[in-house]
C-alpha cells in the first residue's frame, strides 16, 4: 500500500446537514478525507452518499455546517470553479463524437493550442490505458472502454480530487472486477484522491484506503477496511460489512476496561478493551464472530486455542469455499472453509459431529 495516514486534508466536514424540503437527508457530517487517498462512501440505497458526494462537487447546497476543500470553505464557490471533478454513474458520453473529442470536451474553451490539447488527449488515453483509440467512434466501444473515456475526461481537467459516483455498476462482474483493479492502480499512478460511492461493501473493501460506513443520513464509522471488518463499531456496521455471526450473551463482569462474557456455546471469555466498541443501545449483548475465523477440526488434529463441540445442520459447497451451519448448544454459527487451507479433505455431511477452534481475539462485544 502506498498510501500513507500523514498525508494533509484534502476535503473537511464539518457538522453537514441537507434538507430535501422536510427530508433531512444527511444529518450532522463530520469526518475529514485526506490528500491523496482513496475514499470510500459507502452504504445501502437512500442513505446519502450520493448526496454527500454532490456536496463536495458543488451540485449540492447545504443548509448547515461546512465543507472545506484544501483548507477553503466551499460554501460560496460554485461547481465550476471547485478542484473537483466527477464521473456518473451512468458515464454519460457522446455517442456521436469520437473518443478524443469525447476527452477533449472539457478542454473546449482552454487556451491552449490545438496541438497542446491533442498532446493533453493523448497523455489522457495513455493514462486510462485507451493509447491510440482517439478516432474511433465513442458509440462503438464496450461498456469497459467507455468508463475509460469517461476518466479520461475528468483527469483531462487535472482536478485536485476524483468523484466516482458508482462508477462500476453498469458493468457485468467480471468486467467490474477488472475495472476495481485498473482504478486502483490508476489512482496510485495519478496520485490524487479518489473519491468512490458504492454501495457494494467488496468493492469498498478492495479499492480503498479508508471508507465512510453511512446509515440514514450518517457515517456510522469511518476507518480503514481491516479496521471495518475486525472491530466494526456497531451491529449495523458488522453486518453490513461482510458476514458476521451474532452469538448472545451475558456479561459477568467488567474491571478496568476488559469485560468477562458467557456467550452461548462458546463459554466464558475475557474480552480486552478494544474488542468492545463503545456504541450501546443496539439490544440484547451478542458478541459478534466472523465465519472465516472459525476452523474445524478434523480428527487428530489439535485446537490452536479453544474448540468447542459441534454438529453440522447444514452444508453449502461453492467450489472453493464451502459454508457450513454448526450447532453448537443453544445457537447455530456459520463456518466458511476454503478448501485451501483443508487440502485433499472431503466436504463433510450434515449431521457430523464436529470440533470448531475459534479464538477469543477474534470476538467483538455489541451490548
Ligand atoms: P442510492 O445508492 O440509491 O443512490 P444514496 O445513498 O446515494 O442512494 P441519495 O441519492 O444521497 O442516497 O439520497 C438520500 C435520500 O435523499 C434518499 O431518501 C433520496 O430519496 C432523497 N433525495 C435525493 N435527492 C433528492 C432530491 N433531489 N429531492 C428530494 N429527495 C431527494
Amino acid at each position: 500500500m502506498t498510501f500513507s495516514p500523514d498525508r494533509p486534508t484534502m476535503i473537511e466536514f464539518r457538522d453537514v446537514h441537507k434538507y430535501y424540503g422536510d427530508y433531512h437527508a444527511l444529518r450532522g457530517i463530520n469526518g475529514t478525507i485526506r490528500a491523496g487517498e482513496f475514499f470510500s462512501l459507502l452504504g445501502p440505497s437512500g442513505c446519502g452518499k450520493t448526496t454527500l458526494l454532490r456536496t463536495i462537487a458543488g451540485f449540492e447546497g447545504i443548509d448547515n455546517g461546512a465543507v472545506l476543500i484544501d483548507g477553503k470553505d466551499m460554501a460560496k464557490v460554485p461547481a465550476n470553479a471547485r478542484p473537483t471533478n466527477m464521473v456518473f454513474q451512468s458515464y454519460a458520453i457522446f455517442p456521436h463524437m469520437s473518443v478524443a473529442e469525447n476527452v477533449g470536451f472539457g478542454l473546449r474553451r482552454d487556451p491552449r493550442s490545438r496541438t497542446e490539447k491533442a498532446a493533453a488527449v493523448e497523455e489522457a488515453l495513455e493514462m486510462v490505458g485507451l493509447k491510440g483509440y482517439g478516432a474511433r467512434a465513442a458509440h462503438a466501444l464496450s461498456g469497459g472502454q467507455r468508463q475509460r473515456v469517461a476518466l479520461a475526461r475528468a483527469l483531462i481537467l487535472k482536478p485536485k480530487v476524483l468523484l466516482l459516483d458508482e462508477p462500476l455498476s453498469a458493468l457485468d462482474k467480471k468486467m467490474r472486477e477488472h475495472m476495481q483493479v485498473e482504478l486502483i492502480k490508476l489512482q496510485r499512478q495519478v496520485g490524487i484522491t479518489f473519491i468512490l460511492v458504492t454501495h457494494d461493501q467488496e468493492e469498498a473493501l478492495v479499492m480503498s484506503d479508508r471508507i465512510a460506513v453511512m446509515f440514514e443520513g450518517q457515517i456510522a464509522q469511518l476507518a480503514d477496511p481491516e479496521t471495518l471488518y475486525r472491530r466494526p463499531n456497531g451491529r449495523k456496521v458488522a453486518d453490513f460489512i461482510g458476514t458476521m455471526n451474532f452469538i448472545p450473551c451475558q456479561i459477568l463482569s467488567e474491571t478496568g476496561g476488559r469485560i468477562e462474557v458467557e456467550a452461548k456455546g462458546l463459554g466464558r471469555v475475557m474480552l480486552d478493551e478494544d474488542q468492545v466498541p463503545p456504541a450501546r443501545g443496539e439490544g440484547e449483548p451478542v458478541v459478534g464472530l466472523r465465519p472465516e475465523t472459525l476452523t474445524m477440526l478434523y480428527p487428530g488434529q489439535e485446537p490452536q486455542e479453544r474448540a468447542v463441540a459441534g454438529r453440522i445442520d447444514e452444508v453449502i459447497y461453492f467450489g472453493d469455499m464451502t459454508y457450513y451451519d454448526v450447532f453448537i448448544g443453544g445457537t447455530d454459527v456459520e463456518v466458511r472453509l476454503s478448501m485451501r487451507n483443508v487440502p485433499g479433505r472431503p466436504v463433510l455431511d450434515v449431521g457430523t459431529e464436529v470440533q470448531l477452534a475459534w479464538s477469543p481475539s477474534a470476538l467483538v462485544l455489541f451490548r
